[in-house]
């Protein structure tokens, strides 16, 4: 079995996918979102080797109280750089029934990388959800947000939806860099065509980041940023339901086949 390159274990995620649910954090991730709240993930020499064995082990102690749809979620730092490990981790979790989860931001994803996807094509057949986090919708936005570009992200969505993967769309609004309707209507009229869209999850910027790049050393470019408010949020993300909306529309799809989720907590 592939060691994973592990950050930390959480025993009882509430905000990481259905249910109550053990959350494993990888280390290592190939973006640099400027709002980021684990820049201590970054690095993909750091954090602790760990077996699958291990990890699935700490599960079942406490699987009683996975409860509520709950199950394993796999975060970060960036899951899909460790394809190999989540694989052997998600297999110890299929042959036990439990739900699996991947949170990412797509980014590892290259669809000219044929050994890649022929791994990544088993690993999905052992996931039951991906939680696809887009950070912007624009591809000149997205570099100067994330460091990276979106292309392969956005063919990563289409993706998924061929395999038949679940997906729920997270997306933090940021005031004054992701709050603009014009790209919150793009992002929800490109992600309403997929049929395996079960969720819409538009998260509220908030400023807990800062103190944790004080304490790392680190400059926070971000640090005159407000928190986005609840009630801005519900503003801005009818904006994406409506680019859904008429996505649907025009593809002839039912418009309430997915879960818009009302996440009052505050994540990034
Ligand atoms: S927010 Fe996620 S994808 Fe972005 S840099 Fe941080 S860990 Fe990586």
């Amino acid at each position: 079995m592939t060691k994973g390159r592990i950050h930390s274990l959480e025993s009882f995620g509430t905000v990481d996918g259905p249910g109550t649910r053990y959350v494993v954090f990888v280390q290592g991730c190939p973006m640099r979102c400027l709002y980021c709240h684990n820049p201590d993930t970054w690095a993909m020499t750091g954090g602790e080797e760990m077996d699958p064995e291990y990890i699935f082990e700490q599960y079942l102690h406490n699987e009683p109280f996975y409860k509520n749809g709950g199950g394993l979620t796999v975060t970060g730092g960036e899951p899909l750089m460790q394809v190999d490990f989540l694989t052997d981790l998600f297999t110890l979790a299929k042959e036990h029934n439990i739900h699996t989860d991947i949170d990412t931001s797509g980014i590892a994803y290259k669809p000219d990388n044929k050994p890649f996807i022929e791994k990544l094509d088993k690993l999905m057949e052992l996931t039951d959800l991906v939680m696809l986090d887009i950070k912007h919708i624009d591809p000149e936005k997205h570099l100067e947000l994330t460091g990276q570009p979106n292309d392969g992200i956005l063919a990563f969505a289409s993706y998924l939806n061929e395999k038949n993967v679940d997906m729920w769309i997270r997306h933090v609004i940021v005031p004054g860099l992701t709050d603009d309707d014009e790209y919150l209507y793009k992002l929800g009229y490109f992600i309403g065509q997929f049929q395996n869209l079960k969720a819409l999850d538009a998260l509220p910027y908030h400023t807990m980041g800062k103190s944790k790049y004080e304490k790392l050393g680190m400059d926070y470019k971000l640090a005159d940023t407000p928190a986005m408010s609840q009630k801005d949020l519900l503003v801005k993300k009818q904006v994406i339901l409506n680019g859904i909306k008429d996505r649907r529309a025009e593809e002839s799809m039912p418009h309430e086949d997915f879960e818009v989720l009302d996440n009052s907590y505050v994540k990034d």
